[in-house]
C-alpha cells in the first residue's frame, strides 16, 4: 500500500530573516514557484497579495490588517524623537512604520488618527505622504523613505501640496479633510509657564452652528487658510496672474487654502534646482535632501524663495 504524502515545504527563507511565520510561509513559496522547484505545490501570489506581502499585509495572519502585528505600538508617544519611535518600529510590518513616522498626536489634521492613515498608506486608500502637519517634513521625509524602500506605487503617485489641487468633496461636511466644517473660533489661552519651552494652548471652539456630533476623545482637525495677503504677495513674486488655472479653480484660491505656504516643502528646493545653476542649484539640491548648508533651513518659507530666485514662466504657459 502507499500513501501519497504532502509535497515538501520549500525553506528558502532563514528562520532569523525579519519576517513573521506566515509571511515566511509566503515567501517560501512564492520563491520556490518562481524557481520552479520540482516537487513543491505551489499556488502562485496574485499581483495584489504580492503587493500586500511586500507591504506587510497577510491576510491569512492575525492583526486588525491580518498582518500578525500584535497591535502594540510603543513609539505612540509624542514625545519620543523619529530616531527612538522608528527603533521601536523595527522589524514591524511597513503599516506600522509608517504609522511611528507620525508624530503620534492624534490631532486629526491629516484626516485620520495616526493608525489609520498608515493603514490607509498602506492599503493604497490615502496617496498622500505629506499629510502629518506636526511631523512636518521629518514625517512626510520618512514615509517617503518607507514607501520606495518597498518599491511602493504610494511615494511617485503621492500628489504634492503645492501642486495638487484638494480633491472634491465626497463626504457631509466635517467627515474629512477635503470637506471640514467651519466653526467659530471662541479663544485661545497658553497652558505653560511663561518662559517653558513647551507650547501648549487650550482652545475653544463653538460647534452649535457646524453640525458635528463630536464627542470628548473624537479627533478634531483644524485645517488653517493661508493669509490672502501672503498669497498675494506670492503671485507678485512669481509674476503670475490669480486666476490661472489649476485643477479647476484659479491660482489664487490654490495658493490660499490648497497648499501650505510655509515652510517651503522640499519640492519647491528640488524645482528651483531645476531653473538655477552654481551655488544656488547645489544650496536648493541640499535643501531638497533635507539638509541645511547655511544654517537658515527654518526661514525659508514659499514667499522668501519666490522672492529671491528666477521668476518661473507660469504666466507665459498660459
Ligand atoms: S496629523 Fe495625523 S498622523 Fe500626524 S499626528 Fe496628527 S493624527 Fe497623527
Amino acid at each position: 500500500m502507499t500513501k501519497n504524502l504532502p509535497p515538501p515545504i520549500a525553506n528558502l527563507i532563514p528562520v532569523t530573516a525579519p519576517f513573521s511565520p506566515e509571511q515566511r510561509a509566503w515567501l517560501n513559496g512564492f520563491f520556490a514557484g518562481y524557481l520552479d522547484l520540482g516537487g513543491v505545490s505551489i499556488t502562485p501570489l496574485s499581483p495584489e497579495e504580492s503587493a500586500n506581502l511586500m507591504a506587510g499585509v497577510v491576510p491569512s495572519a492575525k492583526g486588525p490588517l491580518g498582518d500578525g502585528d500584535d497591535g502594540e505600538a510603543p513609539w505612540h508617544d509624542p514625545s519620543l524623537n523619529m530616531p527612538d519611535r522608528m527603533k521601536l518600529a523595527d522589524g514591524r510590518p511597513l503599516r506600522r512604520r509608517m504609522m511611528a513616522a507620525m508624530a503620534q498626536q492624534d490631532c486629526g489634521q491629516c484626516g485620520y488618527n495616526c493608525e489609520d492613515y498608515s493603514n490607509a498608506l498602506v492599503l493604497k486608500k490615502e496617496e498622500r505622504l505629506n499629510l502629518c502637519v506636526p511631523g512636518g517634513k521629518e514625517t512626510a521625509r520618512m514615509l517617503k523613505k518607507l514607501a520606495e524602500e518597498f518599491g511602493s506605487e504610494t511615494a511617485s503617485a503621492a500628489p504634492s501640496p503645492a501642486t495638487e489641487p484638494v480633491a472634491t468633496p465626497q463626504s457631509a461636511p466635517g467627515r474629512s479633510r477635503e470637506n471640514p466644517a467651519v466653526a467659530k473660533f471662541v479663544s485661545r489661552s497658553r497652558l505653560n509657564k511663561p518662559g517653558s519651552e513647551k507650547e501648549t494652548w487650550h482652545i475653544e471652539f463653538d460647534l452649535a452652528e457646524c453640525d458635528l456630533d463630536y464627542v470628548v476623545g473624537d479627533s478634531f482637525g483644524l485645517f488653517p487658510t493661508n493669509d490672502p495677503a501672503l498669497a498675494e504677495a506670492v503671485l507678485q513674486a512669481i509674476a503670475a496672474p490669480p486666476d490661472f488655472p489649476i485643477g479647476g479653480r484659479t491660482l489664487r484660491e490654490v495658493l490660499i487654502d490648497g497648499v501650505s505656504l510655509a515652510p517651503a516643502p522640499d519640492m519647491l528646493f528640488q524645482l528651483i534646482s531645476y531653473i538655477t545653476g552654481g551655488d544656488r542649484r547645489q544650496k536648493a539640491k541640499a535643501l531638497a535632501a533635507g539638509e541645511d548648508p547655511d544654517g537658515d533651513a527654518d526661514t525659508l518659507d514659499v514667499l522668501a524663495l519666490a522672492q529671491d530666485q528666477p521668476r518661473p514662466s507660469v504666466a507665459h504657459r498660459r
